[in-house]
């Protein structure tokens, strides 16, 4: 996924857990590539400090991908233990991304111990996996895929069944063609009745000012973001 900032303050610094010394023990493991505190940079929680925690590995291999750090690599830590560090920092919001979070299975075991813990908790997903037994609790972003990211045969349109109104759609557009995709697709499936559907400009390849005008002219019922973390750091690595 692409929402990434600041690795932030010490864990340790802070200790609010919202309840998270209730969380039962467990020993499954999952592969972590970074947990870090930033500002939310995208979707419905932006501008959030949030705690991100980022899943190693993805099936998927998008062109303009700015996570490609994550596919391999990372370190196999058990739920416990990504409890106690997401702890540490003491914030309500967590975000677990990837890669592709959902390839690890135990992520959906993850996922429920942060809610249970009483968390806000969000889950970025490419789309392509089955987000059917995602706890209710999480509020999904899930991307669609257009064209220029190379990856639109990977689209499960049946994860449209499962949107919930807290949940977001995401489409990241690189030109024209993807943006003329995108909106013929949420016509064609009423993407907009579900949930909100977020559109945002590949950086560095179609000008944010060109999208705000599409958007306005066709009066279309979408939120247009950019993303906050290469507002404010740009391509820094792992921001
Ligand atoms: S789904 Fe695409 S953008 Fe997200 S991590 Fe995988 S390759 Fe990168």
């Amino acid at each position: 996924m692409t929402t990434v900032a600041a690795r932030g303050a010490a864990a340790g610094d802070a200790v609010v857990s919202a309840g998270a010394n209730a969380v039962a023990s467990s020993p499954e493991r999952l592969r972590i590539t970074e947990i870090f505190h930033s500002l939310q940079g995208e979707a419905d929680a932006v501008g959030w400090p949030t705690v991100f925690v980022r899943l190693t590995g993805c099936p998927l291999r998008c062109s303009w991908c700015d996570t490609t750090y994550s596919f391999h690599g990372g370190e196999w830590r058990t739920i416990d233990a990504v409890l106690d560090d997401v702890a540490k920092y003491g914030v309500r919001h967590v975000c677990v991304t990837g890669g592709e979070p959902l390839a690890q299975k135990r992520c959906l075991a993850l996922l429920a111990r942060l809610c249970d813990a009483g968390y806000e908790v969000s889950l970025e997903t490419s789309g392509a996996l089955d987000v059917g037994e995602v706890d209710a609790r999480v509020r999904k972003v899930i991307d669609l895929k257009a064209p220029g990211s190379g990856e639109v045969a990977r689209n499960l349109w049946s994860n449209v069944d499962r949107l919930l109104p807290h949940d977001q759609v995401k489409v990241v557009l690189a030109d024209r063609e993807d943006y003329d995709w995108a909106v013929a697709r949420v016509r064609e499936h009423r993407i907009d009745a579900r949930c909100q559907v977020l559109f945002s400009p590949v950086h560095g390849r179609l000008a944010p000012r060109t999208l705000a005008e599409w958007v306005l002219a066709d009066r279309l019922p979408v939120r247009m973001q950019l993303q906050l973390h290469k507002l404010l750091w740009g391509e820094e690595p792992g921001r």
